[in-house]
């Protein structure tokens, strides 16, 4: 078995004024995940979810407990090894994980394979294989602010297929879609899982998911049940 993500007795507590001794958002979260599963977190909002992606994506310090992703130990790293580490192996989509603005959805997507050193062919087939693959094909030459929530959604999911990403994390990617793209997207995740060894964890509320993954997770106040 070989695992892409653990964490052992994890735990997250946000400063408070109100409360002395602060907001435990993770309390003692021991998680483990296998390479090449789609595996789905859920819970109430409030729960923790996003503070756990945040915290296995090394966006956020845990307070104590151990986080191991793709072999490494987090809490040892600097944040240049962290941000390395989320460029060249971990696909985020996060509502906050903005876009940048002035650029459009090809020009999103490709900047990040320029910075990777891909030669100027692959990455133009490769940007709008991952466009085409996400449904926005005609819609590569429009930037952020001509696009819904939900397609500015997608241009995040693009970003993250074109990295080839081995880990995605992907906080409410189905938020905004409707249902029938919700299935084609989940579909394709499963896919993509199966067929290239990827591992994801995906953050939903949607009832829709549960027959695509492989595993459901439930957060309650910062806990893991029935795991
Ligand atoms: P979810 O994504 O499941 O809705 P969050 O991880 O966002 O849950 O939040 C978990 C708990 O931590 C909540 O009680 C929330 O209010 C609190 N929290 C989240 N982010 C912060 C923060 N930056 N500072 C203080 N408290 C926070
Ligand atoms: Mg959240």
């Amino acid at each position: 078995m070989s695992l892409v993500i653990e964490t052992k007795d994890l735990w997250r507590v946000y400063p408070s004024k109100n409360h002395a001794e602060g907001i435990p958002a993770l309390r003692g979260i021991n998680l483990q995940v296998e390479t090449g599963t789609f595996v789905t977190l859920k819970g109430r909002s409030g729960s923790g979810k996003t503070t756990l992606l945040n915290c296995l994506a090394g966006l956020d310090k845990p307070t104590s407990g151990t986080v191991q992703v793709l072999g490494h130990d987090l809490m040892q790293m600097s944040d240049d090894e962290l941000t390395a580490l989320r460029r060249d192996q971990i696909g985020l989509v996060f509502q906050s994980f903005g876009l940048l603005p002035t650029l459009s959805a090809y020009e999103n997507i490709e900047l990040l394979l320029r910075i990777k050193g891909d030669e100027y062919e692959a990455r133009d087939k490769r940007v709008l294989e991952c466009l085409e693959i996400v449904g926005l094909g005609k819609w590569k030459d429009h930037r952020p602010y001509e696009m819904s929530g939900g397609q500015q959604q997608r241009v995040a999911i693009a970003r993250a297929l074109a990295n080839e990403a081995k880990l995605i994390l992907a906080d409410e990617p189905t938020g905004e879609l409707d249902s029938k793209t919700t299935h084609e997207l989940l579909k394709f995740f499963r896919e993509l899982v199966e067929e290239r060894k990827i591992t994801m964890l995906m953050v939903s509320h949607d009832a829709l998911v549960d027959e695509y993954v492989h595993e459901v997770l439930e957060l309650r106040d910062g806990m893991v049940i029935g795991n």
